[in-house]
């Protein structure tokens, strides 16, 4: 069999491996990427973020979630079907997957389908479903990008109709009546609260006493309310015992001897590397004690031509980090001058209602010992968010008392995930709490809510002074 020969192999190609060899086949090098999934993209194009945003905007749209405050909970008063609801997804799949082709095309990047394995640090073989080796392949620099998967603890008896996962999840045939998610981290909050929305009767478990433990904590109150108000229900404290299927349930007994039934389990408790095909012993790499791909701060392996970035390294594990990881570690690679990953940059966290938030939490400050003030906007005030719905939201701008300089941005409600980045923006040019006083901003606007947060803390410390 012949070798192909490429300066550059990507395994994987989600947000990292794309990001990376569009960076490298931008350099002028030559790209190969190897994927093992039927589609290119990734988990994160194929079974994670942009199914659960097509999800969720469809649920948004189908139900006319905005409009609820103007014409009642029950309208629209048609039932909506898990058909309508893939109707939209399987046009954005497509749609992306057909773009993605066409960047690589573009590109000149060969992307090979199968399963990518080091034979030593400078090549690897590429293998069929049956286990056939159909490519060989060399490169002067590889990038290992192989995501991650739902975790899938032996004890769980998953399927695809009752016990799921977030991947399972996405082939479910009707919307459940009842649904029990195990775990409010980001994947089980967005679920919980989109099913929510649907209405379904949904109930979150986790050991931790709140959702998102992560979130500033006034921010994880105002989001505990709002899901409230969509009737979700979070148990926490409950540290899980067994989970089985009943007939056509799930059952799920805790340590303190209770037991909770739904039609629908979502199984949220972590993911793990994919790291169990790439015999990356072979290239004289090793893993953590969590099972990821240890790197430096510019994407390196132990091995220095050999870089991994993305979910398979570890935290934040999110598509947008992953992109610029993968972008600078091609950067770094070829030699091309780069920064570092920044310090700050923005968490989106699309439940509905949506959070994002960029910099320190009132309460990192408060262990730091800064002296800060707030300032507030809360999303009555916004003239924009009454025409459009009165949704629930807030802007919690943080800021140093003596400085003014921004040290935190905390969005949630509706469009907090783009509304960030002019936070972002700001902080990254290291402004003060009143450029947002002295601009003129579009009225009426969501954005219009860092005026007035500005304000409102800017005002507090001047009546201090
Ligand atoms: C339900 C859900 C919702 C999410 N929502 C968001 C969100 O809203 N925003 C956000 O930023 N992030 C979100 N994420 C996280 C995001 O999907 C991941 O962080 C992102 O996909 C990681 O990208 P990656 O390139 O590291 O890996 P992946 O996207 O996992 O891609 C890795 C690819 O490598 C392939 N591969 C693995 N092993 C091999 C091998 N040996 N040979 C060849 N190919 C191989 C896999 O088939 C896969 O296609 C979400 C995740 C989930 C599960």
């Amino acid at each position: 069999m012949e070798e192909l020969l490429a300066d550059y192999i990507v395994i994987g190609s989600g947000p990292a491996g794309r990001q990376a060899a569009i960076q490298a086949a931008k350099l002028g090098k030559t790209v190969i990427v190897v994927e093992k999934g039927p589609h290119p993209g990734g988990a994160s194009l194929n079974l994670g973020t942009i199914p659960s945003k097509s999800l969720r905007e469809a649920i948004i749209d189908l139900t006319d979630f905005h409009q609820r405050s103007f014409y009642g909970k029950d309208h629209p008063e048609k039932e909506i079907s898990i058909n309508d609801l893939n109707y939209r997804l399987n046009i954005v799949l497509d749609g992306r997957r057909q773009i993605l082709l066409d960047q690589f095309e573009k590109n000149k990047i060969i992307l090979l389908f199968g399963v990518a394995r080091f034979v030593d640090p400078y090549h690897m073989e590429v293998f069929d479903d049956k286990g056939s080796i159909i490519y060989k392949v060399r490169g002067d620099y590889f990038l290992i990008a192989s995501g991650s998967r739902p975790r899938n603890p032996l004890h769980v008896p998953f399927d695809n109709e009752v016990v799921l996962d977030s991947t399972r999840l996405l082939s479910i045939d009707h919307v459940p009546k009842t649904l029990l998610v195990l775990g409010g981290g980001i994947v089980g909050s967005e679920y919980a609260s989109f099913f929510a929305a649907l209405g379904t009767e949904v109930t979150v478990v986790d050991k931790r006493d709140h959702m998102l433990p992560q979130l500033d904590v006034e921010i994880g109150t105002h989001l505990q309310k709002a899901l409230t108000s969509i009737g979700l229900k979070m148990i926490g404290r409950k540290e899980l015992e067994s989970i089985k299927r009943v007939g056509n349930h799930a059952e799920v007994h805790f340590k303190d001897g209770t037991k909770l039934e739904a039609e629908m389990l979502l199984y949220a408790l972590g993911r793990e590397a994919n790291v169990e095909h790439l015999n990356i012993e072979k290239a004289g790499i090793g893993l953590d004690s969590m099972g990821y791909i240890p790197v430096n701060a510019l994407f390196q392996t132990i091995i220095p031509h050999i870089y991994a970035a993305g979910d398979v390294i570890g935290g934040p594990a999110l598509a947008s980090t992953s992109m610029e990881q993968g972008r600078l570690a091609a950067r770094h690679a070829f030699g091309v001058q780069t920064h570092h990953f920044p310090t700050f940059y923005p968490i989106g966290i699309y439940t509905i209602p949506e959070i994002s938030s960029c910099g320190y939490t009132e309460e990192e400050l408060k262990e730091l010992g800064f002296r800060y003030e707030i300032g507030r906007a809360h999303y009555y005030e916004i003239a924009r968010s009454l025409i459009a719905g009165n949704d629930p939201g807030l802007f919690k701008i943080l800021f140093h008392a003596d400085t003014l300089e921004i040290l935190g941005i905390h969005i949630i409600g509706r469009a907090a995930t783009e509304l960030i980045h002019i936070g972002q923006i700001a902080m990254s040019f290291n402004a003060r709490i009143d450029y947002f006083i002295d601009q003129v901003f579009n009225y009426p606007t969501y954005a219009e809510g860092y005026r007035i947060a500005a304000l409102n803390g800017f005002n507090k410390v001047k009546h201090k002074k």
